[in-house]
């Protein structure tokens, strides 16, 4: 059974008769997904048919065929596995304030189930559906280990704040996941045209699928056992090295839930007991993804400069007029074309693979406040470059590491310096005492 405290019931309602149908969304897998296994509980339980149906935004958030592609083929592959499961899987395109209404309706539903996402856009849709439907709604956590807000009922501080409450309510939340009930004599609908699906894309092409990550539930199994197998633990001394592949590369299959975030820490859990790589590793799974998740939650301005908190926008605002010794525009840092070879080879490997180090990707944020004549503008640039190159963008991580790094969102204040005020400053002699720089920027050039 699903725990009820996963569950939102964000409108109310008794279930008739009609499927039940699963509007998948942020969590694009068949197996360990508790928004799935919510609705088949329902659906043999009201005796009624389960639907899952996942509407494809022509225009999200601007990402272009590198993103899409890695959905996409992510998407093929949950239907594959659905069909087996005798669990049909239905595609729509376009405005899903218009197309879930009309689905929900075409097919006689009685409940429509939802995953958790905390990004205003999403919550707008959902807003919009459930306004022009008549059946109940429930809103399911299947991203997060203890759910959003059963975590915390308000904006977190910190890390240090939201660590003892997630602690706390762990062993109740970090279980096994129940199997699906079999489904038998369900009608599967025909197989998806996905070579159409990819002609009605209107997206921009001209950044290009990555090479270096294959998109898929499978693959994410893959990339997860050989980060079991060869990298977890050494993961405390070289997950801040780039030159080193430490780190696990899951953020790309996180995002789009082609693996869950629970099995990942289940397996660690289990399998490995007490050692500081293994502890270091969950932190940032857990810990620190989580906590991004509340804090898009809980601060309607979490993409922007007005979601950081006093200290720091006070702090800004009195070094506003600083003189900055360099100034790019977007399209400069864009073509990696600034003075600081470093940074430049961060953005080179963003752009190249989809993916930068996450050690880089603070200096990466940090410099863009430096180079740039506002915070505001700074934030601006970062999230477009964010957005459009890493295939693990529009994340509630990716907004929350850039204001952590430009607006010390969940850090401290440090001491005050020009253009940065109190914020964490980073810089490159810093970077050189920690890695192999020369080598990074040659690998990257
Ligand atoms: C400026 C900036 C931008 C960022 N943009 C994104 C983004 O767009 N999408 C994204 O998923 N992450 C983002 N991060 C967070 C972090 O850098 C990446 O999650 C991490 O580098 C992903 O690599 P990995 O999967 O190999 O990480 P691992 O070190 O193997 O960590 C495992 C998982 O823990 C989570 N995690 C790790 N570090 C963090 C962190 N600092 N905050 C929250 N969760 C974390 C991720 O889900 C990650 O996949 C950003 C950080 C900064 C400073």
């Amino acid at each position: 059974m699903v725990d009820k405290r996963r569950i939102k019931i964000q409108k109310d309602g008794e279930i008739k008769s009609g499927p039940i149908v699963y509007w998948m969304q942020r969590d694009q897998r068949a197996e360990d997904n508790w928004a799935l296994i919510y609705s088949a509980e329902l659906a043999v339980k009201s005796g009624n048919e389960l639907i899952v149906v996942f509407n494809l935004v022509n225009d999200f958030l601007l990402a272009g065929l590198r993103q899409y592609y890695f959905m996409i083929e992510g998407l093929k592959e949950t239907e594959a596995r659905l069909r087996k499961l005798k669990i049909p899987f239905y595609l729509l395109t376009g405005s899903p304030g218009e197309n879930i209404p009309e689905f929900v309706r075409d097919v006689g539903a009685s409940l429509i189930v939802s995953d958790f996402n905390p990004l205003k856009n999403i919550r707008k849709w959902k807003k919009e559906v459930i306004e022009k439907t008549a059946i109940p709604f429930h809103t399911v956590d299947a991203h997060n280990i203890v759910p959003c807000w059963e975590s915390s009922d308000k904006l977190e501080f910190g890390a240090y704040t939201i660590r003892p409450k997630i602690q706390r309510k762990l062993p109740e939340f970090l279980c096994e996941f129940p199997g699906l009930p079999v489904f038998h004599g369900q009608k599967l609908p025909d197989e998806i045209k996905w070579e159409y699906i990819y002609e009605s894309l209107k997206v921009d092409t001209s950044v290009k699928k990555s090479e270096y990550f294959l998109p898929g539930s499978e693959a994410a199994e893959k990339m997860f056992s050989e980060f079991l197998s060869a990298k977890l633990a050494g993961y405390e001394a070289e997950r801040n090295d780039p030159n080193l592949k430490g780190t696990s590369d899951l953020s790309p299959y996180l995002h789009f839930g082609q693996i869950a975030a629970q099995r990942v820490a289940l397996e660690v859990h289990n399998n490995f007991k007490s050692m500081d790589s293994r502890d270091s590793f969950l932190e940032e799974l857990i810990i620190r993804r989580e906590l991004s998740d509340n804090y898009c939650f809980y601060n309607k301005d979490y993409d922007n400069f007005n979601g950081f908190h006093v200290w720091a926008k006070s702090t800004l605002d009195e070094h506003r007029k600083d003189e900055r010794e360099y100034i790019y525009s977007a399209e400069e840092f864009e073509r990696a074309s600034t003075h600081d070879p470093l940074w430049n080879a961060a953005q080179r490997e963003m752009v190249v693979k989809g993916k930068m180090h996450g050690y880089m990707r603070m200096y990466w944020a940090k410099k863009i406040l430096e180079w740039t004549p506002s915070p505001e503008n700074a934030f601006e640039i970062a999230v477009f470059l964010n957005d459009k190159y890493q295939l693990d963008g529009r994340d509630p991580n990716g907004y929350t590491g850039i204001a952590w790094s430009i607006g010390g969102v969940h850090d401290r204040a440090w001491s005050e310096r020009p253009v940065y005020g109190k914020i964490r400053y980073m810089n490159f002699n810093g970077c050189k005492r920690k890695f192999d720089v020369e080598k990074y920027i040659k690998v990257n050039s």
